[in-house]
C-alpha cells in the first residue's frame, strides 16, 4: 500500500482455448475488420452470430467461418440505423446461442470523407448506426453478459480521441461512444458487475472502405485488418479496458494534451490537401 493506494501489477494472459465454444455476436461483419474478427473467432472454435445489411455476403462469411472451425456460424441481416433492428439482432443471437459471452460492436454507417458542408441531418442520421444502436444493443445484451461473466468490445477510433479533418460527423459519433461507454464502464465496476467493457482505439486500417476514402489524401501507412481484428479479440478475452492499435495511436493520445499545436501540425501535415 502507498498512501492508501494499493499498487497492482496486472498481467494479461490470453488463452485461445478460452474462446472454444464461446458465444459471440459481431456486428459489421460482412466486410473489413468485422469480417476478419469473425474468421479469427471461427479459428478459435467459437459459436458466432454475425450481422450487417447484405444478406448474401453474410451467408458467404458464415460458410467460411464454418470451414475455418467455428462450432456454429449464423447470420442475421439488419440495418442499425433503424430503431427495431438492433434489438432484433441481439434477441436472435441470445435465442440461437442460448446467451452471449462476447458482444463486439463494430459496424458504422456510411459517411463521406470530406469537409463538413453543414448537413446537420446527416450527423443526426449517423448517430443512429454509430451510436444509438450501440447503446441499445449493449443494454439488451447486458443481462446475459452478466450471467456469463461476459465482455463487450466497442470498436472506436483515434477520431474519437483526437479530431481529424474531413470526418466531423464520424468524429462526433466516435467521441460519443468513448464518453458513453467510458462512463458505463465505471458504473459497472462500481456495481461490481461481471461484465467488462473494452474501448478500442484504432488508427488507419487497410480495409477497402478506409483505403478508398483516404486514397491520395492521407500518406500514413495503413495497418492490416486481420491483425487489428486479432488484437481486438484478445483485448476482449483478457478483459482489458482499452486497446490502442497500432502503437502510434497511443503516442498521439499522450501528446495531444501536452502539445496541442504540435498535434494539429502533425495531423494537418499528414494530409495532401490542395484546394
Ligand atoms: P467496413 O466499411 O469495412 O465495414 C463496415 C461494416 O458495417 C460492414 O460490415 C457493413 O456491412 C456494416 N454496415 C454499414 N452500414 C450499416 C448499417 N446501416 N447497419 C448495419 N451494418 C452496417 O469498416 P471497417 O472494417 O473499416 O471499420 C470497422 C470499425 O473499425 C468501425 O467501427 C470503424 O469506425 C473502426 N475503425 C476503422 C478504421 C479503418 O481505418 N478501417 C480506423 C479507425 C476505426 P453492410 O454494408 O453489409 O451493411
Amino acid at each position: 500500500m502507498m498512501m492508501g493506494i494499493e499498487k497492482k501489477i496486472i498481467v494479461f494472459v490470453f488463452i485461445s482455448e478460452s474462446l472454444r465454444g464461446a458465444r459471440v455476436l459481431v456486428t459489421g461483419a460482412s466486410s473489413g475488420i468485422g469480417e476478419q474478427m469473425a474468421y479469427h473467432y471461427a479459428r478459435f472454435g467459437a459459436q458466432i452470430v454475425i450481422t450487417a445489411r447484405r444478406e448474401k455476403v453474410l451467408q458467404q462469411v458464415t460458410e467460411k467461418c464454418l470451414s475455418l472451425g467455428a462450432q456454429k456460424a449464423l447470420y442475421i441481416s439488419g440495418d442499425m440505423s433503424t430503431e427495431s433492428d438492433p434489438d432484433k439482432v441481439v434477441d436472435f443471437a441470445l435465442e440461437k446461442l442460448g446467451g452471449l459471452d462476447y458482444l463486439v460492436l463494430n459496424h458504422i454507417g456510411v459517411t463521406r470523407f470530406a469537409m463538413w458542408d453543414g448537413d446537420v441531418n446527416h450527423v443526426r442520421w449517423l448517430m443512429k448506426p454509430n451510436f444509438f444502436s450501440y447503446i441499445q444493443m449493449a443494454w439488451r445484451a447486458l443481462p446475459s453478459l452478466e450471467k456469463s461473466k461476459g465482455s463487450m468490445a466497442i470498436v472506436s477510433s483515434m477520431a474519437g480521441k483526437l479530431s481529424n479533418p474531413f470526418t466531423a460527423p464520424y468524429c462526433a459519433t466516435k467521441s460519443a461512444l468513448n464518453g458513453f461507454f467510458g462512463s458505463l464502464s465505471h458504473e459497472l465496476a462500481m456495481k461490481k458487475s461481471n461484465v467488462s467493457i473494452s474501448l478500442i482505439t484504432l488508427g488507419l486500417i487497410d480495409t477497402e472502405t478506409a483505403l478508398k476514402a483516404v486514397r491520395g489524401i492521407i500518406t500514413t501507412p495503413a495497418y492490416p485488418a486481420s491483425e487489428a481484428a486479432l488484437n481486438i479479440i484478445i483485448t476482449g478475452a483478457t478483459r482489458q479496458l482499452e486497446l490502442y492499435y497500432p502503437w502510434y495511436t497511443y503516442v498521439m493520445n499522450l501528446i495531444k494534451d501536452w502539445y496541442p499545436s504540435l498535434t494539429h501540425h502533425l495531423i494537418q501535415n499528414a494530409l495532401n490537401y490542395n484546394p
